[in-house]
């Protein structure tokens, strides 16, 4: 059985529905069918109707054998009449082709029959004419089907062949010479079909060739397209919140900047800085940290206040473009829901973490559009912000561009060693508050400059370690600062604010002995100052730095406590020798009993821990009362003593016991 199908299927030939090649040679053959064969049976036809009319009719014994021929003829031709513009499916032509096979099989062999019935039955004067048709007919038929060979070749072995041999039976040279004729033509036709096919195969390989290299070409195009798309979306991506990175953001800025050059309206740009992430990431590690940025990014983008864009643009900076912000109202209020939203707890990993941020924002105009100016500005208006507290928010005026002109003249004088140089200290006094016995005196930096006037320590400071010559003028300050303490009594000590710069700088603690010992001044004598931001910066450092300087003596006290946020935990981590408790704990306390209770705690909570306090900005008698009743031992201030000269502490910290009082000097 399986035998006789694959027989079948050889000389039948259609076609294979497999391959792809063999696919497109299925629907090409189809095609091809489709246009030649309605002819075909055309010619089928006129040769029956002429042979019926060339005999005189004389077919009448067969009539019935050719009217069944004729009527599948027509048959057929109606049904590839119907199917001219039809579409198959290859399986569907496959069967197509094997029908048209068989009929071509049958119609071929019956009209053999019939022809070779005639030329017996019809009179010797007809038999060329039934030859004629005959011939005509299985040429014209293989013609017709030339694109599916193993049918056309029907035809010529079943029709054309017998009446060839048909020819020879003639006995007379004229037949004998068509037969040979006829036979050599059918040969031809047969090769010629061979070639055709062979030829119509290459063709349609080669369209299918060039069909598969076009689609190959065009899906590589697609993919090429996709993956330039997909890089450009990293390239402009930050990939820890998805949000834009700062290279998009600059660029979409710039392209709405130079639009606005050239059209009314305008937009707000803000930039967001956070407060109090990185002890977050410090602490709980950088995966926490990561998580609570990626809530940033979609609270920004929740509560973006309408912004048409919103990009991280640093580790926790992000900037956000308001195209509807055109006033300063509308802007500070953009601004001031996005810190709003900011404010609310994180919930990361069961944890609750506060952070906030500040916001500084900028007009643009239509002419003020500069893209640099807008950033800088932007930067100072930041910067307001944050001096005015957590979650601060400030719209840039050209007032702000007055500080920005002079921060900029800060950060070039500061450069100068010989500026580095002129900055001076003054001493303030710490006492004990019970026997106003002097204990140390902290070096306080101060600056005159003649173009810049006096530059308070906490704006310079700042600058200084933004533009890293921290180091250097701490190490003059420090220097000058042991000198005038080698001066002084033994048992006074000097207390040196160390800056977060430094304190997170490895290898600082060593730098710090180093000068010390250089100046000859016992490290035991030294007390070090360090703030709580100071610590934020890199817990780690700053902690190997604070060990190495106590193992060397000195003491290590954390100033400013109360005026941040994450004190208590430092208190646990950092072992310190002393607290300085905040101005703002003591200014509070006279007016409020809240505040009164809060330094309590705070004293009863230092008490606790062991640590001795000195209380900070002690400016009237009754505070200075009651943080003696608190229990509270050292203290600093005005009313003790405002910061002093130094030849003004020297003459001070003789060894005996000084009463509370001293001269405003600085
Ligand atoms: P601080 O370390 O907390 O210094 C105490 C500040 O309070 C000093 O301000 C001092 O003049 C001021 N002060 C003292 N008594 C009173 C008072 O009764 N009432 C009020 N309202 N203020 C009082 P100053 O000198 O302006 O220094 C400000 C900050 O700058 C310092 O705060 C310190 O953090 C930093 N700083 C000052 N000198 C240096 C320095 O040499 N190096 C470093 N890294 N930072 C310094
Ligand atoms: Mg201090
Ligand atoms: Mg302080």
């Amino acid at each position: 059985m399986e035998w006789g199908k694959t027989c079948f299927g050889k000389l039948i030939d259609a076609g294979e529905t497999e391959s792809r090649a063999g696919r497109a040679l299925l629907e090409e053959r189809y095609r091809a069918l489709q246009r030649q064969i309605p002819l075909l049976y055309t010619v089928a036809l006129t040769n029956f109707l002429g042979l019926h009319l060339a005999t005189g009719g004389r077919i009448g014994s067969l009539y019935s054998v050719s009217t069944l021929l004729v009527g599948l003829v027509c048959l057929r031709l109606a049904h590839w009449l119907r199917v001219r513009n039809r579409r198959l499916s290859p399986e569907r032509i496959l069967v197509e082709l094997t029908k048209t096979w068989c009929y071509a099989l049958i119609i071929s062999i019956g009209f053999c029959a019939y022809a070779l019935h005639l030329l017996q039955v019809v009179p010797p004067a007809y038999d060329d004419y039934v030859i004629f048709f005959g011939s005509f007919a299985a040429l014209g038929c293989a013609y017709g089907i030339t694109s599916y060979p193993a049918a056309a070749r029907l035809p010529l072995v079943f029709l054309g062949l017998p009446l060839a041999l048909r020819l020879l039976l003639f006995r007379d040279a004229a037949h004998l010479g068509l037969g040979i004729s006829l036979a050599l033509i059918l040969l031809l036709i047969t090769r010629l079909l061979g070639i055709h096919n062979r030829g119509f195969r290459a063709l349609v390989e080669s369209r299918t060739n060039i069909a598969d290299e076009r689609e190959r070409a065009r899906r590589a195009e697609r993919t090429a397209k996709a993956e330039k798309a997909k890089a450009k979306r990293i390239a402009d991506t930050d990939p820890l919140t998805g949000l834009a990175n700062r290279r998009a953001f600059l660029r979409h800025l710039t392209r709405r900047a130079n639009a606005l050059a050239k059209s009314r309206g305008g937009f707000a740009l803000a930039m967001v800085d956070l407060d109090g992430f990185k002890p977050i990431n410090d602490t709980f590690g950088h995966a926490t940290g990561d998580s609570v940025l990626t809530e940033v990014g979609v609270r920004l983008a929740a509560t973006g206040g309408g912004a048409s864009l919103i990009a991280r643009t640093g580790g926790d900076e992000f900037a956000l473009l308001f195209p509807d912000a055109r006033d300063a109202g509308t802007a500070q209020a953009a601004g001031a829901a996005i810190c709003a939203a900011l404010q609310q707890p994180f919930l990361v990993e069961g944890r609750e973490f506060r952070i906030s941020g500040c916001c500084g924002i900028t007009l643009l105009g239509r002419g003020d559009c500069n893209v640099e100016q807008a950033l800088i500005r932007a930067d100072t208006a930041l910067y307001r912000a944050k001096q005015s507290g957590r979650a601060g928010v400030a719209v840039f005026s050209k007032e702000m561009d007055e500080i920005h002109r002079r921060r900029k003249q800060v950060e070039k004088a500061l450069r100068l060693a010989e500026v580095q140089e002129s900055i001076s200290l003054v001493f303030q006094p710490i006492r004990d508050l019970a026997t106003g016995e002097l204990r140390a005196f902290e070096a306080l930096a101060r600056w005159d400059h003649p173009e810049l006037g006096r530059v308070p320590p906490d704006q310079f400071i700042p600058i200084a370690e933004q533009i890293n010559v921290i180091e250097a003028i701490s190490d003059r300050l420090l220097a000058k600062a042991a000198r005038a303490a080698r001066t002084w009594a033994s048992t006074i000590r000097l207390s040196f604010n160390v800056s977060a710069v430094q304190l997170c700088t490895p290898g600082s603690a060593g730098r710090i002995l180093g000068v010390i010992e250089e100046e000859g001044l016992d490290p035991a004598r030294l007390q070090v100052e360090v703030t709580e931001t100071a610590l934020l910066a890199d817990f780690e450092v700053a902690r190997r730095n604070l060990q190495a300087l106590r193992a060397a003596g000195a003491r290590i006290v954390l100033d400013d406590f109360g005026a941040g946020h994450a004190s208590i935990s430092y208190l646990r981590e950092m072992q310190f020798d002393g607290i300085k408790l905040d101005g703002s704990l003591v200014c509070s306390v006279l007016d409020s009993l809240r505040g009164r209770r809060l330094l309590k705690g705070v004293l009863d909570l230092c008490a606790s821990l062991g640590l001795p306090c000195v209380a900070e900005h002690i400016e009237g008698e009754d505070q200075l009362a009651l943080l003696r009743e608190l229990g509270c031992r050292d203290g600093q201030g005005f009313l003790i003593s405002p910061p002093l000269l130094e030849v003004e502490a020297m003459a001070l910290a003789t060894p005996k016991v000084s009463p509370i009082r001293g001269r405003h000097a600085a």
